[in-house]
């Protein structure tokens, strides 16, 4: 087993490489929940959402969110009833998050809620939410303390940040279910994911480091030179006091990671870092890289 610690971007295209060369039932992804949001009355988690769709094989790969040939109608009609929903969520999407947002009411907790949706969709991988706690990450902008979504898709990643703040009414705490595959699993796998907004929520919840700790852990980088492949990593790593760069990533992750990958392109160094081609533009890419990352896993992971 092989446990992979996920956002809704990067990792899912490393993800989508690593589902045509592993067993399905052999991998396990920790999945941020701290971009989660009530919409309309009802629940996305946007990242959870991804990697199910990407597994269930019905995930619009040119977006990286919502289901491919999904239709918009609900959206529009609220709109035009004058609603404001700045996220655009397509019909069958909504689906999903009306049901999760039932089950949530009713006192389920997140991860059976999602093993239900999973089953369903006949995703047999082992997607689990970070946690079951209610987090979220907020920035602080002109604007005052506003949700990540509401930074990132109302205002398009135009306005300035100038801290980032995680939510949470109790801190979170990993599941039994987490910990669980980070126990059984022989290497655990950072995506290049944003460390930020998508792999640092998933480090701070109580009880995942622990688990890491004695596990062979690889970390992919988001960043070629001072530019994220995609997204507003750049803002948010400067906001938190990184530097923008495949080095700001490691420091970011600290000693926590044991052989860090960047691209072959990085002028960055990196004392110890493996290169390979990153930039997972198309399926055969992200196979590719899979292939390259799982061989230094199992390598490396039955050597701890
Ligand atoms: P989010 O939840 O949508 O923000 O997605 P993630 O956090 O999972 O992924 C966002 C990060 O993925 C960005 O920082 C990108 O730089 C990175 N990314 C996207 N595509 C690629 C790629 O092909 N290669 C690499 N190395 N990073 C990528």
């Amino acid at each position: 087993m092989i446990t992979f610690l996920s956002g809704g971007t990067g990792t899912p295209k490393l993800l989508r490489g690593v589902q045509k060369v592993m067993d399905r039932h052999e991998i396990s992804v920790v999945v941020n929940t701290a971009e989660d949001i009530w919409i309309s009355g009802n629940h996305i988690s946007p990242d959870v959402d991804t990697v199910m769709y990407l597994f269930a094989g019905v995930l619009n790969t040119d977006t990286w969110w919502g289901l491919r040939d999904d239709t918009f109608t609900t959206h529009e009609e609220i709109l035009k009833l004058g609603l404001g929903e700045y996220i655009a969520i397509g019909d069958r999407d909504r689906a999903v998050h009306i049901a999760r947002g039932n089950m949530l009411r009713d006192g389920q907790r997140l991860t059976n809620i999602t093993r239900t949706l999973c089953d369903r969709f006949g995703v047999r991988e082992n997607v689990l939410p970070m946690t079951d706690t209610e987090v979220t990450t907020r920035v602080k902008t002109e604007l005052g303390l506003i949700h990540y979504q509401e930074y990132w898709v109302r205002s398009k990643g135009r306005i300035q940040i100038e801290d980032v703040v995680r939510c949470s009414k109790i801190p979170p705490e990993s599941t039994e279910e987490v910990i669980q595959a980070v126990e059984a699993s022989d290497a655990v796998v950072i995506g290049p994911s944003n460390p930020i907004t998508s792999i640092t929520p998933i480090l701070e919840c109580n009880g995942i480091r622990e688990a890491m700790v004695d596990k062979f852990v690889i970390a992919v980088s988001p960043f070629i030179g001072d530019a994220p492949v995609s997204g507003p990593a750049a803002a948010l790593m400067k906001a938190s006091g990184y530097e923008a760069t495949s080095a700001g990533t490691a420091q970011c992750y600290g000693d926590l990671v044991d052989l860090f990958v960047q691209d072959e392109r990085d002028p960055v160094k990196i004392d110890g870092a493996v290169r390979f081609d990153t930039l997972m533009t198309g399926e055969e890419k992200s196979i590719e890289l899979a292939k390259n990352v799982l061989r230094l896993a199992r390598q490396q992971g039955s050597d701890t």
